[in-house]
């Protein structure tokens, strides 16, 4: 499939990493001419500055009138925002374009994890009981008014960076206070975000988890994969593993699962572009976690492929974003999975054996292995980054599961303490000194 090379696309990301690539290079097979925006100029190991507008995207309003500022008479046909920061931006950016884009109402709701449970709750959506508390507030006074188990979260970050599980009051007392010491880190101190002055607490909501990757057209959901998350996700922290599609739920759960999604983006407004939702499962019904108005993280998206070409979803992302034709693409019928290689410990990671094992497994399409040796890498609740995504596709589920997990075990990562170093402007030391 050929497009008209005159086609500018506008990438909105926080991360100029590897999944910005992915994005741009896929535009760039296109013929498509990619321009950056992005809030990560101040880093000094980007390497992409040159070529990237700097905008604040914690000062939508003002992030936008750089961005048109700087387009001058080359105004981009079409835009996408990677990860949640950039989602208001890219909002405001698209009505001032006229572009089809989220109402900028929707993608404010979505940048807050408050909002997003006081919307989903207006509109009579399954939610737990949820409160928000300053981050000054004494941890140990709030432990008295919550339920457990709870989940203790921050408003703002993603991929489950500053989520987790507590059980009873004392729990929480050290879930609040790693979580305060986390956002008042100079790391996130950095992004300016205003609602990281809070945090959430909610109940522990028990059952299965499934994430769902939708493409929003004027309103008009199609939900291009339903993924199950086969390990268990029960805190007390929870970062991603494996992602498998097509689900192995019973139909009658997946048409729950689907009409509850419906509502979720109507309660939320959402309108046109790529939607990724998580969900819960259980007697009760469905829950929504959270959604939001973006794609799915990392390199997961390659994991989904579409129409005889198999384009990858990035592909029909930019395809959609540009109003080409091939967005409708129907999704190949193999099974396919991604399995996200946590953290196990925090530290600088030395070495990596085995991926020639695990790229030889039966079923094992490619192994990524994302994390840069000597570098330091924070296991989660404080950390955000995978060491690598390992894929694989087969004829069902089950397989492509067994062939991630038997991957991830021929794989060995030499992880070794650093010691506690002092951040250069702030003197203050990381989060958590492992
Ligand atoms: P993020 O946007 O950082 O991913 P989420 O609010 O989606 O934050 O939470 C991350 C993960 O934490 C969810 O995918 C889920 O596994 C778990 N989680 C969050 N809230 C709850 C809850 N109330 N009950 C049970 N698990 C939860």
């Amino acid at each position: 499939m050929s497009a008209r090379p005159s086609r500018r696309l506008l990438l909105l990301a926080s991360k100029l990493g590897y999944q910005t690539r992915r994005f741009a290079e896929t535009a760039r097979g296109l013929g498509v001419e990619v321009i950056f925006g992005t809030d990560r100029c101040h880093r000094l190991d980007d390497p992409w500055c040159d070529a990237a507008l700097p905008v604040p995207f914690e000062r939508p309003a003002e992030a936008v009138a750089r961005l048109l500022e700087a387009f001058n008479v080359q105004r981009p046909d079409g835009l996408l925002a990677l990860g949640d920061r950039p989602v208001l931006t890219a909002a405001l950016l698209a009505e001032r374009l006229g572009l089809p884009g989220n109402p900028p109402a929707a993608a404010e709701i979505c940048r807050s994890k408050l909002r997003q449970r006081e919307a989903l709750r207006a509109a009579g959506l399954r939610v737990p009981e949820f409160a928000s508390f300053p981050l000054e507030q004494d941890a140990t006074v709030i432990s008295r008014l919550v339920r457990y188990p709870c989940v203790v979260k921050p408003l703002v970050l993603a991929a489950s960076q500053g989520v987790m599980r507590a059980n009873d009051p004392e729990e929480f007392v050290t879930a609040a206070r790693r979580l305060q010491r986390l956002l008042e880190s100079p790391e996130i101190a950095v992004l300016r975000e205003p609602e990281s002055r809070y945090l959430l607490v909610e109940d522990y909501i028990p059952g299965r988890e499934v994430a769902v990757e939708g493409l929003l057209s004027a309103g008009r959901l199609r939900v291009l994969a339903i993924f199950d998350k086969p390990d268990p996700m029960e805190g007390p922290y929870f970062e991603e593993t494996i992602y498998v599609t097509p689900t192995r739920l019973p139909e009658h759960a997946q048409q729950a699962l689907l009409d509850c999604c419906e509502r979720t983006v109507r309660a939320l407004g959402l309108f046109h572009g790529p939607l990724h939702a998580e969900f819960r499962i259980n007697d009760s019904g469905v829950w929504p976690i959270e959604a939001a108005p973006r794609p799915i993280g990392g390199l997961c998206a390659r994991t989904l492929r579409f129409g005889p070409e198999r384009i990858y979803l990035e592909e029909l992302l930019v395809r959609h974003a540009l109003g080409l034709p091939g967005s409708e693409l129907p999704r190949e019928s193999d099974a396919a999975g991604v399995m996200m290689i946590p953290v196990p410990r925090s530290g600088l990671l030395e070495n990596v054996d085995g991926e020639q094992a695990a790229r030889a497994v039966a079923g094992v399409e490619d192994l990524q292995i994302t994390a840069r040796l000597h570098d330091y890498i924070a296991a989660w609740p404080e950390g955000s980054s995978y060491l690598g995504f390992i894929f694989a596709r087969g004829a069902r589920p089950e397989l492509v599961e067994a062939a991630l997990r038997e991957a991830h075990a021929r794989l060995q990562f030499r992880i070794v303490p650093r010691l506690p170093v002092e951040h250069p402007a702030s003197g203050r030391l990381p989060a958590r000194a492992e």
